[in-house]
């Protein structure tokens, strides 16, 4: 699974979206993270479609929203994100919250998709340590990825540790704390110091965390500018200072809080 992928959560233009991804191809993004909340299925399977490159070199993501959830449910909603996107297979498919009394269920539908070779990798979304545990209780196959919130306001230490032990790649959702990290002095001055922005700082810092993270932006410069983290390195005091930047501070919503009113 490639380290960085464009996220296309809240593009909802559908000429907007399609440039955009097709951008980060060409500027060598190779993963794209999605969901069936996005409403943007058809726009990345487009893109996909129009940058003549092959499947087995993309890495596509996809969700099931939380009114789909359960067994049965999510095998449907997996259908309809499938013909949506115009592919064969998926990725990685992921639960997209821990909806209470059914997310096992939900994860059970995805390993069984995995089992079928529908989807590459099964994964799950903003699970805590107490929901994985639940899903392990009934799992075969393990999730493989958890996407989380995570940024270096938000540091997710003992998830990361208890995902490491357990062989579950993170990825960050949100890496740039939707934008709102970006003018941290600290992160600024480490910034200045590598000559680099500060979003690519802290990619950086993701990356050498071993944490997968999955920036938006519908800005070609943008796009391009943050996938130009892996021509440098951050020494191990500037990672320690990044590092303690933490305070627990949430840009989205919490799992355990989530409200599932629908
Ligand atoms: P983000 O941290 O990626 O921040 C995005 C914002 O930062 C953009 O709106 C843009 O304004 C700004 N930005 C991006 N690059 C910049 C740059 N180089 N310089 C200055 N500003 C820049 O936040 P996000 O969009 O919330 O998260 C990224 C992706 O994560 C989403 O698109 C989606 O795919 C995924 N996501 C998943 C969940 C989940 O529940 N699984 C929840 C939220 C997001």
């Amino acid at each position: 699974m490639p380290y960085l992928g464009l996220g296309v959560y809240k593009m909802t233009n559908p000429e907007e979206t399609i440039r955009a991804i097709s951008k980060a191809l060409e500027f060598g993004y190779r993963a794209i993270d999605t969901a069936a909340l996005y409403y943007n299925e058809e726009e990345v399977g487009e893109a996909i479609r129009a940058s003549g490159l092959s499947r087995e070199d993309l890495f596509i993501t996809t969700k099931v929203w939380n009114a789909d959830q359960g067994y049965d449910n999510t095998l449907r909603a997996f259908e309809t994100s499938l013909r949506k996107l115009g592919l064969e297979y998926v990725d990685l498919y992921l639960t997209h919250w821990p909806v209470e009394e059914k997310f096992v269920d939900t994860y059970r539908a995805i390993e069984r998709l995995y089992e079928e070779k529908l989807i590459r990798v099964p994964g799950v979304s903003n699970h805590h340590v107490h929901h994985l545990e639940k899903v392990f209780s009934k799992a075969n196959v393990k999730p493989m990825v958890n996407q989380v919130e995570l940024h270096p306001y938000l540091t997710q230490e003992s998830l990361r540790t208890f995902c490491k032990e357990n062989d579950i790649a993170v990825t960050a959702w949100s890496p740039l704390g939707r934008g709102g990290i970006l003018q941290d002095d600290a992160i600024k001055n480490i910034a200045d110091e590598v000559g680099k922005t500060a979003a690519q700082v802290i990619l950086r810092w993701h990356y050498q965390h071993d944490i997968i993270s999955i920036p938006k932006s519908v800005t070609p410069s943008r796009i391009e500018e943050n996938a130009q983290v892996f021509d440098f390195e951050l020494s191990s005091d500037q990672m320690h200072r990044l590092d303690q930047l933490n305070k627990d501070q949430r840009f989205g919503q919490s799992p355990d809080s989530f409200k599932f009113d629908f």
